[in-house]
């Protein structure tokens, strides 16, 4: 149930729309039968935490999106506790994140964020939602708006695809990686980026749908 609120608070916050069944079926590597049957369960509830008619997609209701927050609140604070604490790799922490996200009691959640000095940001770059479901905003652009020639850090990936987030990573464009915009073509056209700040250093093309969806802070 939590991993639905928060893959439908995913899809709104990045495609700025309601979710669709498709989608969080890919998303949640479940077949459409079950999202379905699971939103019905989640628009019934008292309170409702969506919004569901067929055909329209979903929405999350205030009580939803709560809900969805404190589940990302817990889930960034473990992975931030994990990178800094634990010494795990950024790669890592987000599979045991997944798991640990469920378990963990609002007071293991008060003594983390002391602990951790209340972070507003995690090992990725993301914001970690506050207790009161406000978010920290971040000083953040998407690619194809940074200034070209000027070097920013990668903060993260946000495309809701799998395999265009492993092979926007094949190009070397991960978390603080650093990449230069050399070219942007006009009309929507491709934007050229060098991963890595030195000349030299291999050019990739990439559509501004793709690279719109990489979040980065200009260094
Ligand atoms: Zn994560």
């Amino acid at each position: 149930m939590e991993n639905y609120l928060k893959a439908v608070y995913e899809l709104e916050e990045f495609q700025e729309r309601a979710a669709t069944t498709t989608a969080l079926a890919e998303k949640l590597n479940v077949a459409s039968p079950s999202v379905t049957a699971m939103l019905k369960r989640l628009s019934q509830q008292e309170p409702a935490l969506v919004n569901y008619t067929s055909h329209r997609g979903v929405t999350l209701t205030e009580v939803g999106r709560l809900r969805a927050l404190k589940v990302i609140r817990y889930h960034r604070l473990i992975e931030t506790f994990l990178y800094e604490v634990l010494g795990y790799t950024w790669d890592e922490v987000h599979e045991e994140a997944e798991r640990l996200e469920h378990y963990i009691s609002e007071r293991f959640e008060d003594r983390l964020a002391r602990f951790l000095g209340y972070p507003d940001f995690d090992p990725h770059g993301s914001p970690i939602p506050r207790e009161d479901g406000s978010v920290p905003v971040s000083n953040t652009l998407p690619l194809h708006k940074l200034e070209v020639g000027r070097p920013a850090r990668v903060v993260r990936v946000v495309h809701e695809r799998q395999e265009v987030r492993d092979y926007v990573a094949s190009l070397g464009i991960v978390p603080d990686a650093t990449v230069q915009v050399t070219e942007v073509s006009p009309f929507e056209g491709p934007v050229y980026v060098r991963i890595g700040a030195r000349e030299g250093e291999a050019v990739h093309g990439l559509g501004v749908n793709v690279a719109g969806k990489i979040e980065v802070m200009p260094v």
